[in-house]
Protein backbone atom coordinates (compact mmCIF):
# COMPACT_ATOMS: atom_id res chain seq x y z
CA UNK A 1 0.00 0.00 0.00
CA UNK A 2 0.95 3.20 -0.73
CA UNK A 3 1.19 5.91 2.55
CA UNK A 4 -0.57 9.54 1.95
CA UNK A 5 2.01 11.09 4.79
CA UNK A 6 0.97 14.28 3.67
CA UNK A 7 -2.75 14.13 5.09
CA UNK A 8 -1.27 12.68 8.32
CA UNK A 9 -3.68 14.87 11.37
CA UNK A 10 -5.82 16.65 8.47
CA UNK A 11 -9.54 15.63 7.80
CA UNK A 12 -10.14 13.83 4.24
CA UNK A 13 -13.96 13.39 3.45
CA UNK A 14 -13.80 10.07 1.05
CA UNK A 15 -17.13 9.55 -1.14
CA UNK A 16 -17.72 6.92 -2.96
CA UNK A 17 -16.74 3.29 -1.09
CA UNK A 18 -16.03 0.64 -3.99
CA UNK A 19 -12.68 -0.41 -4.97
CA UNK A 20 -10.74 2.72 -5.45
CA UNK A 21 -12.51 5.01 -2.33
CA UNK A 22 -11.99 1.61 0.03
CA UNK A 23 -8.33 1.43 -0.66
CA UNK A 24 -7.72 5.71 -0.14
CA UNK A 25 -9.89 5.28 2.97
CA UNK A 26 -7.34 2.81 3.94
CA UNK A 27 -4.42 4.39 2.82
CA UNK A 28 -5.14 7.76 4.40
CA UNK A 29 -6.22 5.86 7.99
CA UNK A 30 -2.82 3.89 7.92
CA UNK A 31 -1.10 7.27 7.35
CA UNK A 32 -2.45 8.99 10.25
CA UNK A 33 -5.28 10.93 8.47
CA UNK A 34 -8.81 11.85 10.10
CA UNK A 35 -11.07 9.74 7.86
CA UNK A 36 -14.48 10.48 7.22
CA UNK A 37 -16.45 8.41 4.88
CA UNK A 38 -19.78 8.80 2.86
CA UNK A 39 -21.36 6.75 0.59
CA UNK A 40 -25.05 7.51 -1.23
CA UNK A 41 -25.97 3.67 -0.60
CA UNK A 42 -26.26 3.11 3.11
CA UNK A 43 -25.80 -0.69 3.28
CA UNK A 44 -22.11 0.44 1.76
CA UNK A 45 -21.57 3.42 4.12
CA UNK A 46 -22.61 0.55 6.80
CA UNK A 47 -20.40 -1.58 5.88
CA UNK A 48 -17.47 0.63 6.18
CA UNK A 49 -18.59 1.65 9.10
CA UNK A 50 -18.81 -1.85 10.87
CA UNK A 51 -14.58 -1.48 9.89
CA UNK A 52 -14.45 1.14 11.97
CA UNK A 53 -14.67 4.05 9.80
CA UNK A 54 -16.60 7.32 11.03
CA UNK A 55 -18.80 8.65 8.90
CA UNK A 56 -19.10 11.93 7.31
CA UNK A 57 -22.62 12.93 6.95
CA UNK A 58 -23.49 13.52 3.65
CA UNK A 59 -26.98 14.28 4.43
CA UNK A 60 -25.47 17.77 6.03
CA UNK A 61 -22.28 18.08 4.20
CA UNK A 62 -20.09 20.47 6.38
CA UNK A 63 -16.86 21.03 4.85
CA UNK A 64 -15.39 23.29 7.81
CA UNK A 65 -12.07 22.19 8.80
CA UNK A 66 -11.55 19.59 5.96
CA UNK A 67 -8.66 19.24 3.55
CA UNK A 68 -9.46 17.28 1.20
CA UNK A 69 -12.31 15.62 -0.67
CA UNK A 70 -11.51 12.07 -2.19
CA UNK A 71 -14.29 11.44 -5.01
CA UNK A 72 -14.49 7.83 -6.62
CA UNK A 73 -14.58 8.79 -10.35
CA UNK A 74 -17.78 6.48 -10.88
CA UNK A 75 -20.25 8.80 -8.87
CA UNK A 76 -20.96 11.60 -10.78
CA UNK A 77 -20.29 15.38 -9.11
CA UNK A 78 -21.28 17.77 -11.97
CA UNK A 79 -23.26 16.26 -14.92
CA UNK A 80 -25.80 14.70 -15.37
CA UNK A 81 -26.74 17.07 -11.98
CA UNK A 82 -24.56 18.42 -9.94
CA UNK A 83 -23.96 16.63 -6.55
CA UNK A 84 -25.00 18.58 -3.41
CA UNK A 85 -22.07 17.27 -1.76
CA UNK A 86 -19.49 18.64 -4.67
CA UNK A 87 -21.26 21.67 -4.92
CA UNK A 88 -20.90 22.22 -1.37
CA UNK A 89 -16.95 21.05 -1.47
CA UNK A 90 -16.40 23.57 -4.08
CA UNK A 91 -17.89 26.54 -2.28
CA UNK A 92 -15.96 26.07 0.54
CA UNK A 93 -13.22 26.29 -1.67
CA UNK A 94 -12.06 22.41 -1.18
CA UNK A 95 -11.87 20.77 -4.74
CA UNK A 96 -12.42 16.87 -5.73
CA UNK A 97 -9.43 14.98 -5.98
CA UNK A 98 -9.50 10.60 -6.14
CA UNK A 99 -7.20 8.22 -5.08
CA UNK A 100 -4.80 8.58 -8.70
CA UNK A 101 -4.24 11.75 -7.50
CA UNK A 102 -2.62 11.06 -3.69
CA UNK A 103 -0.73 8.41 -5.67
CA UNK A 104 0.60 10.80 -7.62
CA UNK A 105 1.22 13.49 -4.58
CA UNK A 106 3.12 10.83 -2.65
CA UNK A 107 5.36 9.38 -5.20
CA UNK A 108 6.44 12.56 -6.63
CA UNK A 109 9.95 10.98 -7.41
CA UNK A 110 8.14 8.21 -9.73
CA UNK A 111 7.26 8.96 -13.34
CA UNK A 112 4.63 8.87 -14.96
CA UNK A 113 3.46 7.25 -18.26
CA UNK A 114 -0.54 8.04 -18.87
CA UNK A 115 -2.67 6.31 -21.59
CA UNK A 116 -6.23 7.87 -22.70
CA UNK A 117 -8.44 7.67 -25.30
CA UNK A 118 -12.40 6.03 -25.76
CA UNK A 119 -11.33 2.46 -26.57
CA UNK A 120 -8.13 0.19 -26.48
CA UNK A 121 -6.58 1.89 -22.89
CA UNK A 122 -6.40 -1.09 -21.03
CA UNK A 123 -4.42 -3.07 -24.03
CA UNK A 124 -2.39 -0.27 -24.09
CA UNK A 125 -1.59 0.08 -20.51
CA UNK A 126 -1.02 -3.73 -20.33
CA UNK A 127 1.17 -4.07 -23.42
CA UNK A 128 3.51 -0.76 -22.52
CA UNK A 129 4.17 -2.13 -18.83
CA UNK A 130 4.76 -5.49 -20.53
CA UNK A 131 7.26 -3.72 -22.68
CA UNK A 132 9.41 -2.17 -19.93
CA UNK A 133 8.99 -5.17 -17.72
CA UNK A 134 10.92 -7.14 -20.89
CA UNK A 135 13.09 -4.61 -20.87
CA UNK A 136 13.91 -4.81 -16.94
CA UNK A 137 12.11 -2.18 -15.75
CA UNK A 138 10.66 -1.17 -12.32
CA UNK A 139 6.76 -0.69 -12.87
CA UNK A 140 3.60 -0.46 -11.38
CA UNK A 141 0.02 -0.94 -13.87
CA UNK A 142 -3.17 0.40 -12.56
CA UNK A 143 -5.44 3.50 -12.51
CA UNK A 144 -8.62 2.75 -14.17
CA UNK A 145 -7.82 -1.19 -14.18
CA UNK A 146 -6.57 -3.75 -11.81
CA UNK A 147 -5.47 -2.83 -8.90
CA UNK A 148 -6.47 0.34 -6.82
CA UNK A 149 -3.75 2.93 -7.18
CA UNK A 150 -3.06 3.29 -3.76
CA UNK A 151 -2.43 -0.29 -3.46
CA UNK A 152 0.29 -0.44 -6.19
CA UNK A 153 3.75 -0.56 -4.70
CA UNK A 154 5.37 2.70 -3.76
CA UNK A 155 8.24 2.92 -6.85
CA UNK A 156 10.50 6.12 -6.07
CA UNK A 157 12.83 7.15 -8.12
CA UNK A 158 13.56 5.22 -11.11
CA UNK A 159 9.89 3.26 -10.78
CA UNK A 160 7.86 4.68 -13.77
CA UNK A 161 3.58 3.87 -12.76
CA UNK A 162 2.11 3.01 -16.17
CA UNK A 163 -1.47 4.30 -15.90
CA UNK A 164 -4.75 3.87 -17.56
CA UNK A 165 -6.62 7.10 -17.26
CA UNK A 166 -10.78 7.47 -17.77
CA UNK A 167 -12.27 10.78 -18.81
CA UNK A 168 -13.81 10.49 -15.21
CA UNK A 169 -10.49 10.46 -13.40
CA UNK A 170 -8.78 12.52 -15.63
CA UNK A 171 -11.12 15.42 -14.27
CA UNK A 172 -10.10 14.29 -10.49
CA UNK A 173 -6.20 14.63 -10.68
CA UNK A 174 -5.37 17.76 -10.05
CA UNK A 175 -1.37 16.85 -9.64
CA UNK A 176 -1.60 15.17 -13.27
CA UNK A 177 2.06 15.41 -14.67
CA UNK A 178 3.18 12.82 -17.08
CA UNK A 179 6.38 12.28 -18.34
CA UNK A 180 4.74 10.37 -21.06
CA UNK A 181 1.03 11.01 -22.30
CA UNK A 182 -0.82 8.45 -24.60
CA UNK A 183 -4.03 9.97 -26.23
CA UNK A 184 -5.25 7.05 -28.51
CA UNK A 185 -8.75 8.39 -29.76
CA UNK A 186 -11.41 10.10 -29.11
CA UNK A 187 -15.43 9.07 -30.44
CA UNK A 188 -18.67 10.27 -28.11
CA UNK A 189 -18.52 8.01 -24.81
CA UNK A 190 -20.17 9.05 -21.60
CA UNK A 191 -21.97 12.23 -22.62
CA UNK A 192 -24.26 11.92 -19.78
CA UNK A 193 -21.58 12.38 -17.42
CA UNK A 194 -19.13 15.13 -19.37
CA UNK A 195 -22.54 17.69 -20.27
CA UNK A 196 -21.52 16.30 -23.80
CA UNK A 197 -18.57 15.92 -26.50
CA UNK A 198 -17.04 19.48 -25.59
CA UNK A 199 -16.93 18.27 -21.88
CA UNK A 200 -15.48 14.90 -23.15
CA UNK A 201 -12.72 16.04 -25.33
CA UNK A 202 -12.10 18.65 -22.72
CA UNK A 203 -11.47 15.39 -19.93
CA UNK A 204 -9.34 13.57 -22.54
CA UNK A 205 -7.32 16.42 -23.60
CA UNK A 206 -5.74 17.25 -19.62
CA UNK A 207 -3.94 14.08 -20.19
CA UNK A 208 -1.47 16.59 -21.72
CA UNK A 209 -1.71 19.09 -19.18
CA UNK A 210 1.37 20.00 -16.98
CA UNK A 211 3.19 17.60 -18.38
CA UNK A 212 6.69 17.07 -16.82
CA UNK A 213 9.70 16.77 -18.81
CA UNK A 214 10.28 15.37 -21.61
CA UNK A 215 6.78 16.12 -22.24
CA UNK A 216 6.28 13.21 -24.73
CA UNK A 217 2.90 13.43 -25.76
CA UNK A 218 1.62 10.48 -28.21
CA UNK A 219 -1.33 11.02 -29.93
CA UNK A 220 -2.90 9.13 -33.14
CA UNK A 221 -4.29 11.26 -35.99
CA UNK A 222 -6.64 8.36 -36.91
CA UNK A 223 -9.39 10.37 -35.53
CA UNK A 224 -10.52 14.01 -36.44
CA UNK A 225 -10.88 15.12 -33.33
CA UNK A 226 -7.28 13.29 -31.81
CA UNK A 227 -5.69 14.36 -35.38
CA UNK A 228 -6.80 18.14 -34.62
CA UNK A 229 -5.57 18.12 -31.11
CA UNK A 230 -2.47 16.26 -32.14
CA UNK A 231 -1.78 19.55 -34.50
CA UNK A 232 -2.66 22.09 -31.87
CA UNK A 233 0.12 20.21 -29.45
CA UNK A 234 2.38 20.63 -32.19
CA UNK A 235 1.48 24.40 -32.83
CA UNK A 236 2.18 25.11 -28.96
CA UNK A 237 5.56 23.95 -29.01
CA UNK A 238 5.53 23.01 -25.63
CA UNK A 239 5.19 19.51 -26.23
CA UNK A 240 7.66 16.51 -27.91
CA UNK A 241 4.89 15.57 -29.85
CA UNK A 242 4.84 11.50 -31.37
CA UNK A 243 1.90 11.03 -33.65
CA UNK A 244 1.07 7.59 -34.33
CA UNK A 245 -0.95 6.05 -36.58
CA UNK A 246 -2.88 2.26 -36.84
CA UNK A 247 -2.99 2.50 -40.88
CA UNK A 248 -1.72 5.37 -42.26
CA UNK A 249 1.93 6.61 -42.50
CA UNK A 250 3.73 9.81 -40.96
CA UNK A 251 6.70 10.91 -40.73
CA UNK A 252 8.49 11.78 -37.19
CA UNK A 253 6.03 9.02 -35.59
CA UNK A 254 5.18 5.82 -35.07
CA UNK A 255 2.81 3.89 -37.77
CA UNK A 256 1.23 0.64 -38.84
CA UNK A 257 1.04 -0.13 -42.34
CA UNK A 258 -0.83 -3.11 -43.77
CA UNK A 259 0.39 -4.88 -40.60
CA UNK A 260 4.15 -3.17 -40.62
CA UNK A 261 5.21 -1.67 -37.42
CA UNK A 262 7.68 1.37 -38.56
CA UNK A 263 8.73 3.65 -36.71
CA UNK A 264 9.95 6.83 -38.57
CA UNK A 265 11.15 9.05 -35.65
CA UNK A 266 14.21 9.57 -36.71
CA UNK A 267 15.55 10.31 -40.47
CA UNK A 268 14.92 7.22 -42.19
CA UNK A 269 11.35 4.66 -41.52
CA UNK A 270 12.90 1.65 -39.69
CA UNK A 271 10.59 -1.48 -40.02
CA UNK A 272 10.85 -3.57 -36.68
CA UNK A 273 8.23 -6.43 -37.40
CA UNK A 274 5.17 -7.27 -39.10
CA UNK A 275 1.84 -7.60 -36.54
CA UNK A 276 0.50 -10.13 -38.46
CA UNK A 277 2.56 -12.53 -36.27
CA UNK A 278 1.42 -11.03 -32.53
CA UNK A 279 -1.22 -13.51 -31.70
CA UNK A 280 -2.91 -11.17 -29.21
CA UNK A 281 -2.94 -8.43 -31.39
CA UNK A 282 -5.15 -8.61 -34.39
CA UNK A 283 -7.28 -5.97 -36.30
CA UNK A 284 -6.34 -2.12 -36.91
CA UNK A 285 -7.37 -0.74 -33.50
CA UNK A 286 -4.99 -2.92 -31.81
CA UNK A 287 -1.99 -1.88 -34.35
CA UNK A 288 -3.41 1.41 -33.08
CA UNK A 289 -2.36 -0.25 -29.47
CA UNK A 290 0.38 -1.68 -30.86
CA UNK A 291 1.97 1.88 -32.39
CA UNK A 292 1.25 3.87 -28.67
CA UNK A 293 3.38 1.05 -27.22
CA UNK A 294 6.06 1.04 -29.32
CA UNK A 295 6.27 5.08 -29.35
CA UNK A 296 6.04 5.42 -25.80
CA UNK A 297 8.41 2.27 -25.62
CA UNK A 298 11.13 3.97 -28.00
CA UNK A 299 10.73 7.12 -26.28
CA UNK A 300 12.33 5.40 -22.79
CA UNK A 301 15.21 4.35 -24.65
CA UNK A 302 13.78 0.67 -25.25
CA UNK A 303 15.58 -1.33 -27.79
CA UNK A 304 13.59 -2.22 -30.61
CA UNK A 305 14.74 -6.06 -30.01
CA UNK A 306 12.98 -5.49 -27.24
CA UNK A 307 9.97 -3.84 -28.23
CA UNK A 308 9.08 -6.99 -30.89
CA UNK A 309 10.11 -9.39 -28.43
CA UNK A 310 7.84 -7.62 -26.15
CA UNK A 311 4.56 -7.55 -28.38
CA UNK A 312 5.11 -10.87 -29.76
CA UNK A 313 5.29 -12.23 -25.97
CA UNK A 314 2.07 -10.51 -25.31
CA UNK A 315 -0.66 -12.54 -23.66
CA UNK A 316 -3.49 -10.29 -24.11
CA UNK A 317 -6.05 -9.49 -21.94
CA UNK A 318 -9.05 -11.32 -20.39
CA UNK A 319 -12.58 -10.15 -22.35
CA UNK A 320 -11.15 -8.19 -25.09
CA UNK A 321 -11.45 -10.47 -28.07
CA UNK A 322 -10.28 -13.14 -25.97
CA UNK A 323 -10.00 -16.52 -27.60
CA UNK A 324 -12.22 -18.86 -25.05
CA UNK A 325 -12.56 -22.07 -27.15
CA UNK A 326 -11.78 -23.56 -30.46
CA UNK A 327 -14.55 -26.56 -31.24
CA UNK A 328 -14.12 -27.76 -34.86
CA UNK A 329 -14.03 -25.50 -37.26
CA UNK A 330 -15.68 -22.79 -35.03
CA UNK A 331 -13.67 -20.27 -32.14
CA UNK A 332 -15.50 -18.45 -29.89
CA UNK A 333 -14.39 -15.20 -29.10
CA UNK A 334 -15.41 -13.16 -25.71
CA UNK A 335 -15.09 -9.38 -26.36
CA UNK A 336 -17.46 -8.36 -23.63
CA UNK A 337 -14.97 -5.19 -22.69
CA UNK A 338 -16.59 -3.66 -25.85
CA UNK A 339 -18.95 -1.64 -24.46
CA UNK A 340 -19.82 0.63 -27.28
CA UNK A 341 -20.46 0.67 -30.82
CA UNK A 342 -17.14 1.74 -32.36
CA UNK A 343 -15.20 -0.94 -29.94
CA UNK A 344 -17.64 -3.81 -31.28
CA UNK A 345 -17.03 -2.62 -35.12
CA UNK A 346 -13.40 -3.36 -34.65
CA UNK A 347 -13.70 -6.78 -33.26
CA UNK A 348 -16.28 -7.18 -35.93
CA UNK A 349 -13.73 -6.14 -38.79
CA UNK A 350 -11.46 -8.75 -37.80
CA UNK A 351 -13.74 -11.73 -38.40
CA UNK A 352 -15.79 -13.51 -41.47
CA UNK A 353 -18.69 -15.83 -40.89
CA UNK A 354 -19.74 -14.23 -37.70
CA UNK A 355 -22.56 -15.52 -35.13
CA UNK A 356 -22.75 -11.98 -33.28
CA UNK A 357 -24.15 -11.78 -29.75
CA UNK A 358 -24.63 -8.37 -28.93
CA UNK A 359 -27.19 -5.86 -26.89
CA UNK A 360 -27.15 -4.75 -23.22
CA UNK A 361 -27.89 -1.48 -22.54
CA UNK A 362 -27.40 0.96 -24.96
CA UNK A 363 -24.96 3.40 -25.14
CA UNK A 364 -25.01 5.00 -28.58
CA UNK A 365 -28.30 6.22 -30.14
CA UNK A 366 -27.99 3.72 -33.28
CA UNK A 367 -25.56 1.21 -34.77
CA UNK A 368 -25.82 2.42 -38.58
CA UNK A 369 -21.96 2.66 -38.22
CA UNK A 370 -21.84 -0.79 -38.47
CA UNK A 371 -23.53 -1.15 -41.86
CA UNK A 372 -20.33 -1.79 -43.80
CA UNK A 373 -19.76 -4.86 -41.20
CA UNK A 374 -23.29 -6.56 -41.67
CA UNK A 375 -22.11 -8.79 -44.84
CA UNK A 376 -19.69 -10.69 -41.99
CA UNK A 377 -22.59 -11.54 -40.18
CA UNK A 378 -24.10 -14.41 -40.81
CA UNK A 379 -26.66 -14.25 -38.03
CA UNK A 380 -27.22 -12.42 -34.98
CA UNK A 381 -28.42 -12.87 -31.61
CA UNK A 382 -29.77 -10.40 -29.14
CA UNK A 383 -30.16 -10.14 -25.88
CA UNK A 384 -30.69 -7.43 -23.01
CA UNK A 385 -32.06 -4.03 -23.09
CA UNK A 386 -31.19 -3.09 -26.38
CA UNK A 387 -32.50 -6.12 -28.43
CA UNK A 388 -35.80 -4.65 -30.05
CA UNK A 389 -33.61 -1.52 -30.74
CA UNK A 390 -31.19 -3.37 -32.61
CA UNK A 391 -33.55 -5.32 -34.58
CA UNK A 392 -34.73 -2.04 -36.59
CA UNK A 393 -31.31 -1.49 -37.60
CA UNK A 394 -30.45 -5.01 -38.27
CA UNK A 395 -33.77 -5.47 -40.46
CA UNK A 396 -33.05 -6.45 -43.75
CA UNK A 397 -29.75 -7.12 -43.92
CA UNK A 398 -28.70 -9.60 -40.83
CA UNK A 399 -31.36 -12.26 -39.54
CA UNK A 400 -31.41 -11.92 -36.17
CA UNK A 401 -33.27 -13.39 -32.66
CA UNK A 402 -33.94 -12.86 -29.78
CA UNK A 403 -33.36 -14.27 -26.22
CA UNK A 404 -33.88 -14.16 -22.85
CA UNK A 405 -30.81 -14.45 -21.59
CA UNK A 406 -26.74 -14.76 -22.23
CA UNK A 407 -27.03 -18.11 -21.65
CA UNK A 408 -29.56 -18.99 -24.22
CA UNK A 409 -28.07 -16.65 -26.81
CA UNK A 410 -24.82 -18.68 -26.64
CA UNK A 411 -26.44 -22.02 -26.98
CA UNK A 412 -28.51 -21.16 -30.23
CA UNK A 413 -25.42 -19.28 -31.61
CA UNK A 414 -22.84 -22.07 -30.63
CA UNK A 415 -25.36 -24.91 -32.31
CA UNK A 416 -25.67 -22.70 -35.43
CA UNK A 417 -21.93 -22.05 -35.87
CA UNK A 418 -21.05 -25.78 -35.16
CA UNK A 419 -23.53 -26.51 -38.09
CA UNK A 420 -22.56 -24.29 -40.28
CA UNK A 421 -19.92 -26.41 -42.98
CA UNK A 422 -17.82 -23.07 -43.38
CA UNK A 423 -15.21 -21.90 -40.32
CA UNK A 424 -17.37 -19.38 -38.39
CA UNK A 425 -16.40 -17.35 -35.03
CA UNK A 426 -19.03 -17.13 -32.14
CA UNK A 427 -18.37 -13.44 -31.26
CA UNK A 428 -19.23 -11.95 -27.94
CA UNK A 429 -18.94 -8.67 -29.02
CA UNK A 430 -22.05 -6.36 -27.04
CA UNK A 431 -21.75 -2.93 -28.16
CA UNK A 432 -23.34 -2.21 -24.75
CA UNK A 433 -22.90 -1.54 -21.15
CA UNK A 434 -23.39 -4.76 -18.98
CA UNK A 435 -25.42 -3.28 -16.72
CA UNK A 436 -29.19 -4.30 -17.76
CA UNK A 437 -28.42 -7.61 -16.76
CA UNK A 438 -24.94 -8.06 -15.11
CA UNK A 439 -22.78 -6.35 -12.44
CA UNK A 440 -19.82 -5.72 -15.22
CA UNK A 441 -18.15 -6.23 -17.88
CA UNK A 442 -16.31 -8.98 -16.56
CA UNK A 443 -19.00 -10.84 -15.30
CA UNK A 444 -20.71 -10.88 -18.74
CA UNK A 445 -17.50 -12.08 -19.79
CA UNK A 446 -17.30 -15.04 -17.35
CA UNK A 447 -20.79 -16.09 -18.20
CA UNK A 448 -19.96 -16.37 -21.61
CA UNK A 449 -16.85 -17.91 -21.15
CA UNK A 450 -18.34 -20.67 -18.27
CA UNK A 451 -21.31 -21.20 -20.69
CA UNK A 452 -18.68 -21.88 -23.82
CA UNK A 453 -16.74 -24.60 -21.94
CA UNK A 454 -20.20 -26.01 -19.79
CA UNK A 455 -21.27 -27.00 -23.34
CA UNK A 456 -18.75 -27.89 -25.18
CA UNK A 457 -15.85 -29.17 -22.84
CA UNK A 458 -12.38 -28.99 -24.11
CA UNK A 459 -12.03 -32.68 -22.86
CA UNK A 460 -15.15 -33.91 -24.45
CA UNK A 461 -14.33 -32.11 -27.74
CA UNK A 462 -11.10 -33.43 -27.74
CA UNK A 463 -12.73 -37.12 -27.61
P1 LIG B 1 -10.69 0.44 -22.84
O1 LIG B 1 -9.84 0.16 -21.64
O2 LIG B 1 -10.44 1.80 -23.41
O3 LIG B 1 -12.13 0.14 -22.67
P2 LIG B 1 -9.74 -2.07 -23.97
O4 LIG B 1 -8.31 -2.20 -24.28
O5 LIG B 1 -10.25 -2.69 -22.73
O6 LIG B 1 -10.15 -0.53 -24.00
O7 LIG B 1 -10.58 -2.61 -25.20
C1 LIG B 1 -12.00 -2.60 -25.16
C2 LIG B 1 -12.59 -3.02 -26.49
O8 LIG B 1 -12.38 -1.96 -27.42
C3 LIG B 1 -11.89 -4.23 -27.07
O9 LIG B 1 -12.60 -5.36 -26.68
C4 LIG B 1 -11.91 -3.98 -28.58
O10 LIG B 1 -13.12 -4.49 -29.11
C5 LIG B 1 -11.94 -2.47 -28.69
N1 LIG B 1 -10.64 -1.80 -28.92
C6 LIG B 1 -9.42 -2.09 -28.40
N2 LIG B 1 -8.49 -1.21 -28.82
C7 LIG B 1 -9.14 -0.31 -29.60
C8 LIG B 1 -8.74 0.85 -30.33
N3 LIG B 1 -7.49 1.29 -30.34
N4 LIG B 1 -9.71 1.51 -31.04
C9 LIG B 1 -11.00 1.10 -31.05
N5 LIG B 1 -11.43 -0.01 -30.40
C10 LIG B 1 -10.52 -0.70 -29.68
Amino acid sequence: MIPTRHYAGERVVVMGLGKSGLSAAESLRASGADVRVWDDHPAQLAKVITNGFTAFDGTRPDFSGIRALVWSPGVPHTFPKPHPIAERARAANVSLSCDVDLLLESQPNAEVVGITGTNGKSTTTELIANLFRCAGRKVAVGGNLGTPALHLEPLGLGGTYVLELSSYQLELVPHLSCATAVLLNISPDHLDRHGGMEGYIAAKRRIFESQRSPRTAIISIDDDISATLCTELIADGVHNVIPISGRQSISGGVYVEKGLLIDSTSSQPITLMDLKTAPTLSGIHNWQNAAAATAVALSHGITTDVIVSGICKFPGLKHRQELVATVGNTVFINDSKATNVVAAEKALLCYENIYWIAGGRAKDSSIDSLNPVFPRIRQAFLVGESAAKFTDHLEDHVPYTLYEDLKAAVKAAGQAALSDKNPATVLLSPACASFDMFENFEKRGDCFRNEVLSLWPPEKVQS
